[in-house]
């Protein structure tokens, strides 16, 4: 079963450092990461945007860091003014905030805000907190920094990243242990995609009635992955446990189709109306166009839904990214005879040795390769 839940909590505190940030300072490669994800950014434009703030930066900070330290500098110009409140959804372009009574109110964004944060796509996004005012419509005046978001580079233009939430303290990968059969290449991406935007994953294994999940279980725990092996329809101990794990957290939600994730939601919150069809399911392509929203849970925590997730190719990242980003195979690499080894057929390589002693499972190392050759394309 899962590990101590208290260990996963308590990440509330904003921490610059992402997950892949501290991964590379902790490799000691970030400075030669030129390639890498953040890099590659519209960069010019939001540094412009940011005039005054503070030009220059490190090539080493992240799209986050940058947004939050743009956040702060807008917040230090005045005192926070307004009420605090937080984006839900959007109506086209246009920001609905929900207020602490529960209202959803169509915003309008300050001018000087929406100038600020040009150069990106989508300057604000689900679970951005902001400040509003009324006046007499109500405006957004300010976002606070954020904790985490997540955020990918566009799939068809590399150079841009989008941004799909902030704020996240969950991501729920769910997958079915037979109907559909589990994905190991999907939960593994999912773990990528989480582990390089710094939010906790949880996988949850539905359909256990049909069969066996221990050998999976064991798998991914020793990824240090919390795992909820769970039947999805009956409301046992392995449901309790994950609705006590996700109590009051922002998740967002993600698996393919039919694994049992609107059944899920409806178990751990009876009554809670999720609307079928609105929780992400992956592979349905950039063409499904459900808008992103954040619903309101009854324990206060929120259900994200975001059409982003859906996709699960990793994007932005080089092969090296990838490896460090699995821990399995991240605590093998100083143990393999080059430091910039790709695991794939270099003499004295750890990874390969591992997967071949057994160590290290075979799935485990087939995502990677995929993720490697097929989604990024990586030669030789
Ligand atoms: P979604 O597409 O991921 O939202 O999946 P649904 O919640 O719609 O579930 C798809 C089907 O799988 C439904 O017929 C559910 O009753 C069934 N289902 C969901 N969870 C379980 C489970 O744990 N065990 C079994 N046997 N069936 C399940
Ligand atoms: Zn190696």
């Amino acid at each position: 079963m899962a590990e101590d839940p208290l260990k996963y909590k308590g990440r509330d505190r904003w921490n610059p450092r992402t997950g892949l940030g501290r991964l590379r300072r902790a490799n000691g490669k970030e400075e030669a990461r030129l390639g890498s994800w953040e890099s590659r950014v519209d960069d010019e434009a939001f540094l412009d945007s940011q005039a005054g703030v503070g030009k220059r930066t490190h090539a080493g900070e992240t799209l986050l860091a940058r947004f939050n330290r743009l956040a702060m500098a807008m917040g230090a110009s005045g005192p926070a003014e307004g009420e605090a409140a937080e984006i839900c959804g959007f109506e086209g372009r246009t920001p609905i905030v929900r207020r602490s009574t529960g209202e959803e109110l169509p915003c309008e964004v300050r001018r000087v805000l929406q100038k600020q944060v040009t150069g990106v796509k989508n300057p604000l996004c689900i679970g951005d907190r902001v400040r509003l005012v009324h006046a007499p419509g109500p405006v957004i005046t300010a976002i606070e920094p954020r904790r985490n978001q997540l955020a990918r580079a566009d799939s068809h233009n590399r150079a841009l990243i989008h941004v799909f939430a902030a704020n996240l303290d969950r991501l729920v990968i769910v997958s079915a242990l037979h109907d559909p059969d589990l994905k190991r290449g999907l939960i593994d991406r999912y773990l990528v995609l989480a582990a390089q935007c710094d939010i906790p994953a949880v996988l949850v294994i539905t359909k256990c009635d049909l069969g066996d999940p221990t050998e999976a279980v064991r798998l991914y725990e020793s990824c240090g992955v919390p795992v909820f092996p769970v039947d999805a329809r009956i409301n046992g101990p392995g449901i309790d446990a994950l609705r006590e794990h996700l109590r009051g957290l922002a998740c967002v939600v993600a698996g393919q189709s039919g694994v049992g994730k609107s059944t899920l939601v409806n178990v751990i919150h009876p009554g809670f109306s999720a609307r079928i069809g609105r929780i992400a399911q992956a592979g349905h392509g950039r063409h499904t166009t459900t808008a992103a929203r954040s619903e309101l849970l009854p324990d206060g925590g929120r259900l994200v839904d975001t059409p982003g997730i859906r996709e699960c190719a990793v994007t932005g990242l080089t092969g090296m990214d990838v490896a460090l980003l699995m821990p399995d195979l991240a605590k093998l690499q100083p143990r393999c005879r080059f430091p910039d080894c790709s695991h794939r057929h270099e003499p004295d390589c750890a990874v390969l040795a591992a997967v071949q002693g057994g160590t290290l499972a075979a799935s485990r190392y087939e995502s990677y390769r995929s993720m490697v050759e097929e989604d990024l394309a990586v030669t030789g």
